[in-house]
C-alpha cells in the first residue's frame, strides 16, 4: 500500500507508479514509486534526485512513510480479548487508499 502523495498524472507501473519528481523541475514522469515486500517505500528519481531530496521536497519528512507495518499483526499472538478487540478497531480505524489493493482488483472484476 502507498502512501506517497501522487499526483493525478501518475500511472501504474509494475507494482508501483511513475510520477513527476517533486524534487527538481519535472517535464516527463521520472520518479519511480514502489513499494517492498516488507513495506518500504522505494523512491528512484532517473534524473537522480535522491531519496531524502524527495522526500524533503514531498513533505514527508519524519513521517512514516508506509502504513502497511502495522498489519504485521498476522503473526502476531494476542494475548487477551480484549487485545484481540483493540487489534481490530486499530485496522478499521486505519482507511488506507483502494487503488493498487486486492480489493481494487476485486471490484473491478466482471
Ligand atoms: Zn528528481
Amino acid at each position: 500500500m502507498i502512501d506517497f502523495p501522487l499526483t493525478p498524472k501518475a500511472r501504474r507501473c509494475g507494482n508501483g507508479y511513475i510520477d513527476f519528481c517533486p524534487a527538481h523541475e519535472d517535464r516527463t514522469p521520472s520518479l519511480s514509486i514502489s513499494e517492498t515486500k516488507d513495506g518500504k517505500i522505494l523512491l528512484y528519481c532517473f534524473a537522480g534526485c535522491g531519496f531524502d531530496e524527495i522526500i524533503s521536497a514531498a513533505g514527508l519528512v519524519n513521517q512514516k512513510l508506509s502504513i502497511s507495518k502495522k498489519f504485521e499483526g498476522n503473526t502476531h499472538s494476542f494475548n487477551s480479548t480484549v487485545e484481540r478487540i483493540n487489534h481490530a478497531i486499530s485496522i478499521w480505524n486505519t482507511p488506507q487508499p483502494i487503488a493498487g489493493s486486492i480489493a481494487e482488483t476485486y471490484l473491478q472484476s466482471p
